[in-house]
């Protein structure tokens, strides 16, 4: 029997794991942390995403547990709209979009494996490639040899490192904070307000809750005082005013976004790069989750056509298209986002049905899987 090893248990591994399961192999999972990590904010799945989650077999539990989004909505800081994107225009079919705790999304791929050897606290130390085989030596000490180890770790992947060497990630924005609310009953889909200062975003997860997305417009990669940073969006339209009344900042979760600049081969030989460790970019397209649940179906296709000596380039060949356009609309919205706030507004309204279309044109297209 083949023998397969992943490193990590989030979006990618889990789903790799669901993806592969009893299909005649002996897998192993091996995660850092001492449990799943099964906290965080929320998560916007976009069509393709839900589409990739259905060919799992765990579409409709997302849906019932999940938001359904139909629309896009941008505001100014007022509350006026600015442009009210139909999604079902966008993706062609009808409520397409999903919005989700992280947690339940990872209960749910947790509650989708079986028959997988679990290992947490365990990492990954050494990797050699042999002609028909990968050698590791796990941080328990174990030396194990497998047929294909997919490095489903992370933005900071040590399969990657141990694999392609030191690759430093672009430094994109500093301090996005994000944080769960109780959802304001107005709140319907996914709504963003946007001004000079910056952009708040609210995307219902369930019926009861929602996840709130804050980003402040810097020049250059600034850090801002986290008692202060809320104070631009104090006198936004309402429910604004109202969460941050409720919002505290302990509660927040706080990052800097960074970007993996594109590999020239997600992997080598029998070793394959799959989610961020492959593709990390920051989430302008929000298609981090996405692209990772449609790693997992893309990779147990091709483990049954091709020669698992030559998997990574195999791999490689079949995602390049659709992660390399994202990647480049992902950066587009980034240059856009640097725009002074009043032609970003005339540009929204004048064609930004028109782009946003164009943005996920090519991954409204069913993958080749
Ligand atoms: C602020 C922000 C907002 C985002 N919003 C969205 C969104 O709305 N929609 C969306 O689709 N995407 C979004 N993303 C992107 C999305 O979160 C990621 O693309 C997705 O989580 C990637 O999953 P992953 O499994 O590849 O990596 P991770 O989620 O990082 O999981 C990696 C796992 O590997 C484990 N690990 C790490 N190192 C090792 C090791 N050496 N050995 C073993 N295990 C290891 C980690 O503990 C972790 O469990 C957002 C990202 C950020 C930063």
């Amino acid at each position: 029997m083949k023998k397969i090893l992943i490193a990590g248990g989030g979006i990618a591994g889990l789903a790799t794991a669901k993806a592969l399961q009893n299909q005649g192999y002996q897998i192993k999972l091996i995660e850092k942390q001492p449990d799943w990590q099964t906290i965080g904010t929320g998560l916007y799945l976009p069509s393709n995403g839900v589409i990739a989650l259905d060919k799992l077999g765990l579409g409709d539990i997302a849906r019932k547990k999940g938001f359904l989004i139909s629309s896009r909505n941008i505001k100014d800081a007022n509350g006026k709209t600015i442009l009210d994107l139909d999604l079902q225009k966008i993706w062609g079919r009808e409520k397409p979009c999903l919005g989700i705790k992280r947690k339940v999304l990872h209960e749910i791929l947790i509650e989708g494996i079986s028959n997988i050897d679990i290992s947490f606290n365990t990492t990954i130390n050494t990797l050699k490639i042999n002609p028909d085989s990968v050698t590791i030596e796990l941080s328990n000490g174990n030396k194990e040899e497998y047929d294909l180890i997919i490095g489903a770790d992370g933005l900071y992947s040590t399969t990657r490192k141990l694999l392609l060497g030191d690759i430093p990630l672009r430094k994109v924005t500093a301090q996005v904070c994000r944080f769960m609310i109780q959802k304001p009953k107005e709140i319907n889909s996914w709504t963003l307000y946007i001004s000079p200062a910056g952009q708040f975003l609210i995307i219902p997860v369930d019926n009861d809750t929602a996840y709130c997305y804050v980003n402040r417009k810097t020049r250059g990669f600034k850090t801002f005082d986290k008692d202060q940073y809320m104070n631009p969006f104090k006198g936004f339209a309402p429910p604004i005013a109202k969460i941050l009344k409720e919002w505290n900042p302990e509660d927040a979760y706080w990052n800097d976004l960074e970007e993996l600049p594109k590999l020239p081969e997600m992997g080598k030989g029998r070793v394959v790069l799959t989610g961020d460790a492959a593709h990390g970019m920051p989430p302008f397209m929000a298609q981090g989750g996405a692209l990772a649940i449609e790693d997992a179906i893309v990779l147990s296709g091709l483990l049954k056509t091709e020669d698992w000596n030559t998997i990574a380039p195999a791999f490689s060949k079949n995602r390049n298209d659709r992660i390399d356009w994202t990647r480049a609309r992902n950066q587009k919205r980034e240059k856009l986002s640097k725009l002074p706030f009043w032609i970003a507004k005339m540009g929204l309204k004048k064609v930004g049905e028109k782009n946003w279309t164009e943005d996920y044109r090519p991954l409204s297209k069913t993958p080749d899987w």
